[in-house]
C-alpha cells in the first residue's frame, strides 16, 4: 500500500517504507494513499490482539506475519489480557490506558512499533542499523526505551528536557538499562528538545550516516496505528456491558498533546466506527483549543508547566495530519506549516474549520480545576484519576452540561495516579511527604488503590544516565554516539 506525505513534495513509499522513514523528506508525514476498506463490525467480533492484528495489517499490509508480530509485542507486557480495560466511573466510562510497562498510554504503541521496525527492515532487504531519536515530555521516552531495549539492529537515543518531567518519570528512563539505550537532558523546554530533534533530522538528510535515523514520536505511522485499535476495543466493552446496541455512537474525551491520541479516534471513525465526537482536553497549553473554536493556530505564547507535563505542548504535530486529512490538499498543508514555522502560526480556510468543528470539541482545564476533578471523582465514583485524566474528564463533562449530548462518553486515562503523586496527593487533600517515592505509599495508604509494580521496583535502581547538555550541542551529541 503506497504512503504520501501530507506536505505532497516526497515520493510515495511503500508502508513498511513509511514505517523505517518516520518523518517524510519533505518534513511532512506519511499517511495512506487512498484509506483502506475495513470491515469494523467483523473487526470488533475478535479478542484484543486479533483487533490489533486486524487493524495493523489494514494500514501496513507491506509488513508480513501481523499476527506474530502482535503476540510478541503484547504477549505478557501488560496487566490484564484486555490490554485496555474499560471501566464505569458515574456518568462516564474511562478506558485505562496505562496498564502497560511504564504506566503510560504510550506503552500501547510503543510495544508494537519496535516490532514493526524490525519486521519492515527484514521485508525491504534493509541491512543498515536504525538510530531511534526521540524527545519527550517525559513518557514517551520510557515507554520507547522499554520497547527498544535489546532489540537487534537498532539504537535508541531519547532526550527529555531538563527539570521538566516529573521525578518518576525521569528515575524510570534514567534506570534504563540494555546494551541499545542512550538518555540525555537538554538544558530547555519540550518543544526546544523536539525542535532539537527535528533539526538533527534536517541537519542528516543529505549525510551519509552508518546508521538510518528514525523517530519513536508519534509522527511515525507505525506508532499511530496501534493506537486505533483501543478505540474498537472500548466500543466492544460498552456493547458486552449492555451499554450501547451495535451502531451506537459514542463519545470520547481525550487528553490531548501531540494529537496522536485523538488523531488515531478519527482514524478509528474514518474505519467506520460509530464514533461521535472527539473531544480535545487541553490543559492551561491551550493552543489546540484555540485553534478547534477559531481555525486560528498560534504558537506565539509561553509554555506553561503544568501537573499533566506530558500535554505541554506547543506544537502538536499530528494536526497536520489532520489538516491533510479533511482537506485532501497538499499544497495546503505545505503552505500552512511553512507559515508555522516562520511565522509562528496560521489560520485554516473557513470550510475546513467547520469540517473540523464537525467532528471534534475543544476545552481546556488548569491545574487547579484539574485537582478538584480528582477529589471529586474520588469522592464521588470512588475512581482515582491522574492529572492529564483528569483534563478529559472535567472537559467532557464541560461539553456534555454545554451541548446536551447524552451519547455515552468514553474518558481516555492516560496515565496511572501514580505516575504523578505529589500532584495527586494534593488534590485529594494530603500533605505530600518526603520524595515521590515515599509519596506512592503515601497515595496508596490514603487509597488502598494498588501501585503498579514497575514504579514500586524503582526506587532501588541505579541511575545509570547522568548527561546534560545544552539545545545545540544535540547535534554533536548524536553524532558522536
Ligand atoms: C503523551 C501523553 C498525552 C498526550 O497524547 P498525544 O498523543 O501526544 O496527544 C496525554 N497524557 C499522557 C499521560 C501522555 O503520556
Amino acid at each position: 500500500m503506497q504512503y504520501h506525505s501530507t506536505r505532497g513534495l516526497s515520493p510515495e513509499v511503500d508502508s513498511a517504507q513509511a514505517v523505517l522513514n518516520g518523518l517524510a523528506p519533505d518534513g511532512g508525514l506519511y499517511l495512506p494513499c487512498t484509506l483502506p476498506a475495513f470491515a469494523w463490525k467483523a473487526c470488533i467480533q475478535k479478542d484484543t490482539l486479533g483487533m490489533a492484528e486486524k487493524i495493523l495489517s489494514a494500514f501496513l499490509p507491506d509488513i508480513p506475519d501481523m499476527g506474530a508480530l502482535v503476540k510478541k509485542a503484547y504477549t505478557g507486557k501488560f496487566e490484564t489480557e484486555a490490554l485496555t480495560p474499560t471501566v464505569p466511573a458515574g456518568r462516564f466510562h474511562v478506558l485505562e490506558l496505562f496498564r502497560g510497562p511504564t504506566a503510560a498510554f504510550k506503552d500501547v504503541a510503543l510495544s508494537m512499533l519496535p516490532q514493526l521496525m524490525t519486521a519492515a527492515k527484514a521485508a525491504k532487504n534493509d541491512t543498515k542499523d536504525i538510530l531511534i531519536l526521540t524527545a519527550t515530555s517525559g513518557d514517551t521516552g520510557k515507554a520507547a526505551l522499554e520497547g527498544f531495549q535489546d532489540v537487534p539492529g537498532i539504537r535508541i537515543c531519547v532526550f527529555y528536557p531538563h527539570g521538566g518531567v516529573s521525578d518518576v518519570q525521569r528515575r524510570q528512563m534514567v534506570s534504563q538499562e540494555g546494551s541499545n539505550v542512550t538518555v540525555c537532558a537538554v538544558r530547555g523546554n519540550f518543544d526546544d528538545a523536539q525542535t532539537g530533534v527535528k533539526n538533527i533530522f534536517t541537519a542528516c538528510r543529505d549525510k551519509e550516516l552508518p546508521v538510518r535515523l528514525s523517530s519513536a514520536n508519534s509522527i511515525n505511522i507505525g506508532r499511530l496505528v496501534p493506537q486505533i485499535t483501543y478505540y474498537f476495543k472500548a466500543y466492544r466493552d460498552l456493547l458486552d456491558a449492555g451499554r450501547i446496541t451495535l451502531g451506537d455512537e459514542v463519545n470520547f474525551s481525550v487528553p490531548t498533546g501531540n494529537f496522536g491520541d485523538i488523531l488515531a479516534g478519527y482514524l478509528a471513525k474514518m474505519l467506520g466506527l460509530p464514533v461521535g465526537k472527539l473531544i480535545c482536553a487541553s490543559n492551561a497549553n491551550n493552543v489546540l483549543t484555540d485553534f478547534i473554536r477559531t481555525g486560528v493556530y498560534d504558537r506565539r505564547r509561553e509554555l506553561h508547566k503544568t501537573d499533566s507535563p506530558s500535554m505541554d505542548i506547543l506544537v502538536s504535530s499530528n494536526l497536520e495530519r489532520l489538516l491533510y486529512l479533511m482537506s485532501g490538499d497538499s499544497a495546503l498543508v505545505a503552505k500552512l506549516m511553512n507559515q508555522l514555522n516562520t511565522q509562528g502560526y496560521y489560520q485554516v480556510p473557513e470550510a475546513l474549520l467547520e469540517e473540523i468543528q464537525k467532528q471534534f470539541w475543544a476545552f481546556w482545564c488548569d491545574d487547579s480545576k484539574g485537582a478538584e476533578t480528582i477529589a471529586r471523582v474520588w469522592k464521588e465514583n470512588g475512581y482515582l484519576c491522574d492529572t492529564h485524566t483528569a483534563s478529559g474528564w472535567a472537559v467532557a463533562e464541560d461539553y456534555v452540561n454545554q451541548t446536551g449530548d447524552t451519547r455515552p462518553m468514553v474518558v481516555l486515562s492516560t496515565a496511572s495516579p501514580y505516575k504523578f503523586p505529589a500532584a495527586v496527593l494534593a488534590a485529594i487533600g494530603e500533605t505530600a511527604k518526603g520524595d515521590e517515592f515515599d509519596q506512592l505509599e503515601q497515595l496508596h495508604g490514603a487509597t488502598c488503590v494498588p501501585i503498579p509494580k514497575n514504579l514500586a521496583a524503582l526506587r532501588t535502581k541505579p541511575e545509570l544516565h547522568k548527561g546534560v547538555i545544552d539545545k545545540d550541542e544535540m547535534l554533536d551529541y548524536v553524532l558522536a554516539l
